[in-house]
């Protein structure tokens, strides 16, 4: 058996070697849109062409200073997305993680009613982080000085009994983070008892805050549409409306580097918001939201755009499951996610593993986000989490990826048990 098992590993390092006299540069690191994703929405860039579109309904010029909030069109436009009120709403700039710093850095500095108790004046504070999650989301509230508490995130969102136990007994613990719809990376969608608990539980914290970032609230890869509840609904229902804070970007509905992000709460938490966003910008580029609304129109509308992307993007995340299921089915090496949508595919390999693959596959030109990059401060005892995102590849580009990590994931595996 065991000469066996090292005949196949000598095989594969064979292999292996080959990979690395000529090594490929292929980047599968971060959820980036592809150039033919991109493409879909350059029609956008023309879409203002009379003066009639410089004017809002409200009269406002939006080549001007002003509407600090954002335009009565967007606002009515997130508001349809994220099922909330336009006055529920503030349609910001062209990123939805700087409205998350804006809401964060807000509440650490003054709280909403009493200002000498803002978060910063009680010490320490603590952000629960359901994991695998958003490195992002960690690294931005490390950054705000909140210690990171990691979370189980299981099929159904985050293990509430776990969350449930640590927000009643300790008030340091202020904010959780949730990616509600197609996490990211597991690509789960949070159930409806989910909701229901983190609406309605008991928190020790008084200002307990949800950061509800509903990133991918629009990108499906299939028919099956999921969807989370709506949280703000469920929090009023329960008497806790200022606990929420939801958010959303079209930076992978149109560009990236040119969409709009919108954050949505109670309208008592918005008008509080507008205070300390008034300090940052006299007004976002309203031109810009205005050429979204009229190009994405309204939901239908935007499901349809939304639908040209699934064409693009299905058949890499079909590669990728074929590719594994080929290689892997039945064997203890890993196991994948095959999500209904949302950027990523998330790999559990198994223990001790996920560390020496990513580097494996670094030195053959395969490049994937840090393995454990999903866990706060990348630590993950386990260490059995690697991402990957396929989005920006070609197809080709893509096959050539997967036969190497394929490749790699089996190597380590076997290199693991040998030794
Ligand atoms: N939130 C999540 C969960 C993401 O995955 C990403 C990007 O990958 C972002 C936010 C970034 O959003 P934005 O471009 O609006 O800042």
């Amino acid at each position: 058996m065991e000469n066996a098992l090292e005949k196949q590993y000598t095989e594969l390092k064979k292999l292996y070697q080959q990979y690395l006299n000529d090594p490929v540069n292929l980047n599968l690191k971060r959820g980036v849109p592809s150039k033919e994703q991109l493409a879909l929405s350059e029609p956008m860039l023309t879409v203002l062409n009379e003066t009639d579109s410089f004017v809002s309904k409200d009269g406002t010029d939006i080549r001007n200073y002003g509407s600090l909030t954002g335009i009565i069109e967007a606002k009515e436009f997130f508001a349809d997305l994220l099922e909330v009120e336009a006055h529920e709403v503030i349609v910001g700039g062209n990123s939805s993680l700087q409205l998350m710093h804006l809401v964060l850095s807000s509440l650490i500095k003054h709280k909403k009613d009493i200002a000498a108790n803002s978060w910063k004046n009680e010490g320490k504070r603590k952000m629960l982080c359901p994991s695998p999650g958003y490195d992002r989301h960690f690294a931005l509230a490390d950054y705000l000085g909140f210690e990171l508490v990691p979370i189980t995130l299981k099929e159904d969102g985050p293990d509430m009994e776990q969350v449930q136990t640590l927000v009643a007994n300790d008030d340091s613990i202020k904010a959780i983070w949730c990616v509600p719809t197609y996490s990211n990376p597991t690509g789960i969608t949070y159930s409806n008892e989910v909701v229901h608990a983190l609406s309605h539980m008991q928190t020790a914290a008084e200002d307990f805050t949800i950061m509800w970032d509903n990133a991918y609230v629009v990108h499906h890869l299939n028919q099956e549409h999921e969807a989370a509840l709506n949280l703000l609904e469920a929090c009023k229902e329960a008497g806790n409306p200022e606990r929420p804070w939801l958010f959303c970007s079209t930076s992978k509905v149109t560009f990236p580097g040119a969409g709009v992000a919108a954050v949505a709460s109670s309208e008592k938490n918005i008008k509080w918001l507008s205070e300390p966003l008034s300090f940052q910008t006299i007004g976002f580029d309203k031109l810009n939201q205005m050429r979204h609304v009229k190009f994405l129109k309204d939901r239908k509308h935007l499901l349809e755009h939304m639908e040209k992307h699934a064409a693009i993007l299905k058949p890499k995340f079909d590669l990728i499951v074929h590719q594994l299921e080929k290689n892997f089915q039945g064997k203890e090496i890993v196991q994948w996610t095959n999500p209904n949508g949302g950027y990523f595919i998330h790999l559990t390999t198994q223990e001790n593993c996920a560390e020496k693959t990513v580097e494996a596959l670094g030195a053959i030109g395969v490049h994937l986000t840090e393995a454990n990059a999903t866990y706060p401060y990348g630590e993950n005892p386990l260490d059995n989490s690697i991402r990957l995102a396929p989005t920006s590849v070609s197809l080709s580009d893509l096959e050539m990826a997967m036969d190497r990590i394929c490749l790699c994931l089996e190597l380590v595996a076997l290199e693991n048990k040998i030794r």
